[in-house]
Formats: C-alpha cells, sequence, structure tokens
C-alpha cells in the first residue's frame, strides 16, 4: 500500500483550515453530520430517478458513538458512500466538493437540503484528530474501501470487508493531556448538546450509542 502525498496547496490549506477559519472546534461535529445527512440526501435523489434505488425513509439513519477507551468518536451513516475514485477525489483533494458536483449533474434545484459545496468540511475534523478513518461503500460498487490520514502527509487507501452501502468515519481524538483536552467529545451529553444546537434541521435521526469500556 503506497501512501499519497497531498499537493502542496492542499497541505497549506489543510493547515490554514485546522488552524484558523473555525474558531470552535466543536464544529467538526455538525461538519461531519452535514456530510451523512448529503450522503442520505444522495440516495433520496437518486431514488427519484433510478427505479433500482429504493428509498424508505426509516432505513435511514446517521449513528453518532463514542468510544471511551479507543479514545474514538464514530459517525456512521447509510447514505449513498463513495467509490474508490470518489475517495480519491472528494478526500484526496481539498476543496473539492463531490456534493456541489451531484447538485449540478443531477439538477437538483436551489433551495434543495444538500448542504455541501466548499469541499473543505470534512477536513475540519483534524481539529479534533491525529487520524481519521473513512470506511465506506457506494450503492454502486461491490468492493468497500478504508481512506486513512494523520492529516499532514497524506493518506492511504485500502480495500475493506464493509459490508453495508454507506460510511463510517472514524475520529481518532488527539490526546495531548489537559490543557489541549478532546475528552469532551467523548462524553453523552456534550455530544448532545452540540447535535442539537447543530444538527436540529437535519430529517434523518441521529441514534447515539456511548461506550464507556
Ligand atoms: P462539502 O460537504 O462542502 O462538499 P466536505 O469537505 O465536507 O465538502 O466533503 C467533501 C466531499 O466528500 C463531499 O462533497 C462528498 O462528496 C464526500 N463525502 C464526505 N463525507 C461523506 C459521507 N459521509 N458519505 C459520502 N460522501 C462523503
Ligand atoms: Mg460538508
Amino acid at each position: 500500500m503506497t501512501k499519497k502525498e497531498f499537493k502542496a496547496e492542499s497541505k497549506r490549506l489543510l493547515e490554514m483550515m485546522v488552524n484558523s477559519i473555525y474558531s470552535q472546534k466543536e464544529i467538526f461535529v455538525r461538519e461531519l453530520i452535514s456530510n451523512a445527512s448529503d450522503a442520505i440526501d444522495k440516495m433520496y435523489y437518486k431514488a427519484l430517478t433510478d427505479d433500482s434505488i429504493s428509498f424508505n425513509q426509516d432505513d435511514f439513519f446517521i449513528r453518532v458513538s463514542s468510544d471511551k477507551t479507543a479514545r474514538t468518536l464514530t459517525i456512521e451513516d447509510t447514505g449513498i458512500g463513495m467509490t474508490e475514485d470518489e475517495l480519491e477525489r472528494n478526500l484526496g483533494t481539498i476543496a473539492e466538493s463531490g456534493s456541489l458536483a451531484f447538485k449540478k449533474e443531477n439538477e437538483v434545484k436551489d433551495g434543495h437540503d444538500i448542504i455541501g459545496q466548499f469541499g473543505v468540511g470534512f477536513y475540519s475534523a483534524f481539529m479534533a484528530a491525529d487520524r481519521v478513518t473513512v470506511e465506506t461503500k457506494s450503492i454502486h460498487s461491490d468492493q468497500a474501501f478504508r481512506w486513512e490520514s494523520d492529516g499532514v502527509d497524506g493518506y492511504t487507501i485500502e480495500p475493506s470487508d464493509k459490508k453495508a452501502a454507506g460510511t463510517t468515519i472514524t475520529v481518532h481524538l488527539k490526546d495531548n493531556g489537559e490543557e489541549d483536552s478532546y475528552d469532551e467529545f467523548l462524553e453523552e451529553n456534550r455530544l448532545k448538546t452540540i447535535i442539537k444546537k447543530y444538527s436540529d434541521f437535519i430529517r434523518y435521526p441521529i441514534l447515539m450509542n456511548v461506550t464507556v469500556q
């Protein structure tokens, strides 16, 4: 498995993102949930024009889990997922928005729900993470993939055995000690507050799961 380098511009942009665009680190939770919601909306739009895709509202959800022992925060969705090419394009190139492209290709009119457009929100995860793992399976592919990055020198992509379509993003929280702590993102009540604050308008159920040990 070879490690691919972010382009130089992307490296600079990533540093800027992580350090200055967002003033509060908690907003990475909002960004990942909005991406999950966009991925489910894409299923909805595909189902409108493709008879082979059915959309039963009850099958679609976003699940936020934290694991205090592993120090991870996980955001899982049952949305459209990404192919290997899409992973490469959307997460390997900063400021590349697959959602903007989707809205254009599918002539999704203004006022619709897909939120993404700038192609930077995902990287806000590196404000709180020293490593991010994305496991994803596209509805258009039989093979799932795992993308992983420490945000600094690049990313890897390898096959994964994820069975269901959708995406699971695991944020490995930084462990910098008390002065610069990220433990709040493991706490159920804190997570609920953040989710209520920023994700009230999300139309899909957001489930929650906290593992203490
Ligand atoms: P934006 O949401 O503005 O497009 P992001 O940086 O948040 O930018 O995400 C980049 C792209 O990565 C998205 O446009 C989308 O194509 C893809 N992506 C991110 N998260 C997911 C997800 N959970 N499921 C499917 N695709 C995703
Ligand atoms: Mg986004």
